[in-house]
């Protein structure tokens, strides 16, 4: 099977040529000539199954034809996320580079301007995140009466993260008569009934899940105590007696955790950015691009805000929290070990992650070996008593329905079922007690590998930092935020 057989357009074929793909993956070859055929698509796959360009390249075959008129998008592609929103739309920069076509990414976090300019301007494919788009329509800025074909991606995503109803809403204002591609990793009940409202005959293709982990990934647990301190003095061990360590990911249930770990790992000298719902927009891009680039050799990051993400390669995958899902896990240990690689994914488990162990072990069909830790015993103080608050601060959101891996997490603020808050996807602010990830620390933790600022009296109370083990490459001092 080659892409030339698709039935997609030789500018698309060439630019997909171009981009170095020879084989179209099984979504992509079993879902391009459908919708070609105009027919609606219920997609089950993940990310990582090449399902982005199983909708964007014939899309752009499709588009070569007809043009946008004013405030009327052609084609509208809903996104959880606006780190995924804007890889989609550098899919259509990557393969329709050849095509003068108006692609608009409409996201919270950044100026309604801009975009109000370019909806002007008339869009072939508008990409969005669901509450900023119904902001636009509310706001007569946008007519979804032109919309020809519509796409939602990771629905069960949308589902956790509450967006629903929103999905419903805009559902209704586009024309009954549109085409529909609906892509999904699982179908729970209310996924099926939306199927069921919102697509019309539709072709099912589905991929299979990888539901086994690569044989090239060498996982272990290690146990822990069950307090947010002990597992990061096990995980800050675990990183500097790491074999081969080039990059990891570090995940967390809950963005709190994540801008806690963010910190505290900075706080002890390591390279290390965050990435987490809660953090504004511009900081979000620049971490990612600092570790994309390997400025940043640590991300911490939550799953909602990380998963789908293009991420490149990773040596370590470090599951901070056990993941309450056993598909989270079998996700996050995915991003390392690709293409044959060796990668290694260690979790920190505590007593009360036994539940979620079992349930990951019964997935994969495996056991997962449990590493015995060489962690000094009681080697280093507990964390600082501003630490501790924090950790065991409640969540200053609640409310939303979200699975448990996600509980708290949204990169996205959903508009429903919450009217109580601030409305709309506007930017994503901080805490106002200055405790995200996004921030950098007052200043910059001292470089590793060279003496450390002299200690202040608060950090007497957290652990001294011991760097003695630590590789060459984490030894880069940490960049304030750009
Ligand atoms: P996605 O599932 O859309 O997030 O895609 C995952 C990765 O697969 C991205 O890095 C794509 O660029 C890549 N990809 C997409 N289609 C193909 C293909 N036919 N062959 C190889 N890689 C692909």
């Amino acid at each position: 099977m080659s892409f030339s057989n698709l039935g997609l357009s030789d500018k698309v074929v060439a630019a997909v040529a171009n981009a170095g793909y020879t084989i179209p993956t099984p979504i992509q070859a079993q879902a391009i000539p459908h919708v070609l055929a105009r027919r609606d698509v219920l997609g089950i796959a993940q990310t990582g199954t090449g399902k982005t360009a199983a909708f964007v390249l014939p899309m752009l075959t499709m588009l070569e034809k007809g043009r946008a008129r004013a405030r009327m998008p052609r084609t509208l592609i809903l996104e959880p996320t606006r780190e995924l929103a804007a890889q989609v739309k550098e899919n259509f920069d990557k393969y329709g580079a050849g095509q003068k076509l108006n692609v608009a990414l409409i996201i919270g976090g950044v100026s309604f301007d801009d975009q109000d300019t370019k909806l002007m301007r008339g869009v072939d494919v508008l990409i969005a995140t669901p509450g900023r788009l119904l902001d636009h329509s509310e706001r007569g800025k946008l007519l979804l009466t032109g919309v020809e074909l519509l796409v939602i991606d990771e629905a069960d995503r949308m589902l956790d993260m509450g967006f629903i109803p929103d999905i419903e809403r805009i559902c209704k204002l586009v024309p009954f008569t549109r085409q529909t591609l609906f892509f999904t990793a699982t179908m729970p009940t209310e996924i099926r009934r939306i199927t069921e409202t919102f697509l019309h005959n539709p072709v099912r293709v589905e991929v299979s899940k990888p539901a086994s982990t690569a044989v090239t990934v060498t996982q272990s647990l290690v146990t822990s105590g069950r307090e947010p301190h002990d597992k990061r003095e096990v995980l800050r061990h675990l990183i500097r007696t790491a074999k081969d360590l080039q990059n990891a990911i570090i995940f967390c249930n809950r963005k709190r955790e994540v801008a806690l770990l963010h910190r505290s790992l900075q706080k002890h000298g390591f390279s290390a950015v965050a990435l987490h719902g809660d953090m504004e927009q511009s900081a979000r891009t620049a971490a990612l691009d600092q570790f994309r680039k390997g400025e940043m050799p640590l991300l911490v990051a939550s799953d909602v805000a990380a998963r789908g993400l293009d991420i490149p390669e990773v040596s370590h995958v470090f599951n901070f929290d056990v993941p309450h899902h056993a598909d989270d896990y079998v996700h996050r240990i995915g991003r390392t070990g690709r293409a044959g690689r060796a990668g290694t994914a260690i979790s920190i488990v505590t007593p009360a992650d036994e539940k979620s162990i079992t349930a990951i072990e019964k997935l994969i069909g495996q056991t997962i070996p449990r590493a015995a830790t060489d962690l000094p015993a009681a080697s280093e103080p507990r964390q600082s008593t501003s630490e501790r608050a924090d950790s065991e601060r409640p969540g200053r959101r609640g409310g939303r329905r979200a699975r448990s891996p996600s509980h708290g997490e949204h990169a996205e603020p959903a508009r429903h079922p919450a009217p109580a808050k601030p409305r709309g996807d506007g930017p994503a602010k901080p805490r106002g007690d200055g405790k995200t990830g996004s921030r950098p620390a007052a200043s910059p933790p001292p470089s590793i590998g060279r003496p450390a600022a002299p200690a202040t009296a608060r950090d007497h109370q957290s652990e001294p930092a011991d760097h003695s083990h630590l590789p060459a490459f984490l030894l880069r001092p940490i960049r304030a935020r750009v």
